[in-house]
């Protein structure tokens, strides 16, 4: 049974309003357990409100979404739902607020009810799962970090709450290219260690080529490809139609290599100029 089954989901933004906006337009999915599908479109293309969805925050004007079969918010049980799905916003470092990282990450499974022991457990892993060593940054205030790292904490405050599904809406916005690397990393090693099911959302074509087992491509609301990376990436001159560039061979060539990828197969041109 897939994790997520979203069923003909549509949402419009101040309906009825002269400025309404159909930002999902009937889409159809389903997520299965373990899966690492990225999300990508233009912007505009649905894709901030879709995520969304998937754990509770907003509301289908038409549709429904099932995790695991049960449909949570007509259950009255958002809290649960939310529990199993952790969702990192984009420049979710702005939410960072206690006065000390340890503090942060413990905000969410401290309301779990949660003894004091198994917090600072769950603490330390989140910490340990992006990098951050417990010990030494623990007591040190969030704000004194750097961009990447304030992220990270950010991060590592949704994977204390050990979702089952981990959504994540452009993780590497506004990092430099080394911060970024490194973000993306941890979550590959975050998937690769717990199996946890992934959505990335990501303008990055080069970002999906490297991690994702699953693309899915939005535009104007509605869901426009659903395949691996190899069958996206193949259709070139579709993707190009819709403002969306296919990975620059030369820099992630080794990579689609390393994952199997027969290059002249897929028709992938290189980019000579
Ligand atoms: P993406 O994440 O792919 O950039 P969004 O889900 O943010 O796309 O937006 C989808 C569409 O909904 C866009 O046309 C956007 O302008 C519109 N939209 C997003 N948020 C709001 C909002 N709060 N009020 C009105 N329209 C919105």
């Amino acid at each position: 049974m897939p994790s997520i089954s979203i069923r003909n989901v549509s949402y419009i933004y101040n309906e009825g309003l002269p400025f309404e906006k159909r930002a999902l337009d009937d889409v159809s999915l389903d997520i299965g357990e373990g899966e690492f599908i990225a999300l990508v479109g233009h912007t505009g293309s649905g894709k901030s409100t879709l995520v969304q969805h998937l754990n509770g925050l907003m509301e289908p004007t038409e549709g429904e979404i099932f995790y695991d079969g049960v449909d949570y918010r007509k259950k009255g049980n958002i809290a649960t739902l939310r529990q199993k799905v952790g969702l990192v916003f984009q420049y979710p470092e702005y939410q960072l607020f206690e006065e000390t990282i340890a503090k942060d990450i413990a905000y969410g499974p401290k309301n779990l009810g949660l003894s004091d022991e198994e917090v600072e457990e769950r603490v330390r892993r989140a910490m340990g799962k992006v990098g951050l060593d417990y010990d030494e940054k623990g007591e040190q205030s969030p704000f004194a970090l750097s961009g990447g790292q304030k992220r990270r904490v950010a991060i590592a405050g949704i994977l204390a709450m050990e979702p089952e599904v981990l959504v994540l809406d452009e993780p590497t916005a506004g990092l430099d290219p080394r911060g970024s690397r490194e973000i993306l990393e941890e979550i590959r090693g975050i998937f690769e260690s717990t199996g946890t099911t992934i959505v990335l959302v990501s303008h990055s074509m080069e970002e999906v080529a490297r991690l994702a087992s699953r693309v899915i491509v939005m535009d104007r609301g509605r869901v426009h490809m659903d395949g691996t990376p190899r069958e996206i990436f193949a259709r070139e001159k579709e993707l190009r139609a819709i403002g969306l560039g296919v990975p620059q061979v030369r820099r992630t060539m080794t990579d689609l290599v390393e994952k199997g990828f027969d290059i002249k197969e897929d028709c992938i041109t290189v980019d000579e100029a």
